[in-house]
């Protein structure tokens, strides 16, 4: 399915020293931009006319002054259904380093950008019946910034596009070892084709939307309609898919590293995000 090999080997470059943590607005974090501009352009996506080199720059508040940040958007074009699109999002930013102590962010989203470029690549080589928008967002660690600039410059009709896909977390599994996704209330479709997924995935993926039996021992813990980058997509009634493997113990902390990633739990969970996207392609 996916190139197993440049998944892993971009992750591991995501979450290396030398990006120093992907804080918005630092050295490491223009050095993920740059690694992740390049893979955007040796896969092949498009940009659009306002984001040249795939870059929306946008401002952002932080400490009562207005900061940089950078998303970086490409695309492909449908075959079928070009004016109809899919945006896959992942955000690249993290937490940065304290001195000599890096958060390395692998599982947080060093894992889910790697996985939005392995989906692109396969995109890229395959083609979709929809048009796809790959969005790595910046600025999402300090309140959804990327995704909410995103949003209010859309870049095609927002009424356009057919669903989000959110990739955050897919490198650990937290202590269950289980993918979640989580998905817009009431969608009877999107429930069916998650469950779809769920049934044909070689890990334990449970589907179902906020309140669901599974997903209420979690609650206490996390909203997962909240949780990151794709309640901006839900507050504009825009459907999405959470994919995510939820909180662990190394969460935002440095021991959440490219060592500790499970690669055989990640590599499934990336191909699962493929098979989620397939799947949204019959989505009408
Ligand atoms: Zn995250």
């Amino acid at each position: 399915m996916l190139n197993e090999t440049l998944l892993i080997d971009d992750l591991a470059m995501l979450s290396s020293a030398q990006m120093l943590g992907r804080k918005t607005g630092t050295v490491g974090s223009y050095k993920a931009k740059s690694f992740i501009q390049s893979r955007f352009k040796k896969i092949g996506l498009a940009h659009f006319p306002e984001y040249s080199e795939f870059l929306q720059k946008f401002p952002y508040p932080k400490d009562f002054s207005d900061n940089q940040g950078f998303n970086i958007v490409g695309w492909l074009k449908g075959t079928h259904y070009e004016q109809k699109y899919i945006v896959v999002t992942a955000h690249y930013d993290h937490l940065g380093a304290k001195g000599s102590h890096i958060y390395y962010g692998a599982d947080d989203n060093a894992s889910g950008v790697a996985a939005l470029l392995a989906v692109a690549a396969k995109v890229s080589e395959l083609g979709l019946a929809h048009s796809v928008i790959f969005l790595a967002t910046d600025a999402e660690e300090k309140g959804l910034y990327g995704a909410k600039a995103f949003i209010k410059n859309i870049p095609v009709n927002k009424n356009a596009i057919l669903l989000n896909i959110n990739l955050d977390m897919l490198g650990e599994g937290g202590r269950r070892n289980r993918l979640y996704a989580s998905f817009s209330r009431g969608d009877e479709q999107l429930a069916e084709f998650v469950k779809n997924v769920a049934d044909t995935a070689g890990l334990c993926l449970i589907s179902g939307h906020r309140k669901s039996q599974n997903f209420r021992q979690f609650e206490k813990k996390i909203n997962w309609r909240k949780a990151s980058d794709h309640a901006v997509f839900s507050n504009i009634d825009i459907p999405y898919i959470f994919l995510g493997g939820g909180v662990h113990k190394r969460y935002h902390t440095s021991k959440d590293n490219f060592e500790n990633i499970n690669q055989k739990f990640y590599v499934t969970a990336a191909e699962t995000a493929w098979l989620i996207l397939q799947a949204a392609d019959s989505y009408q």
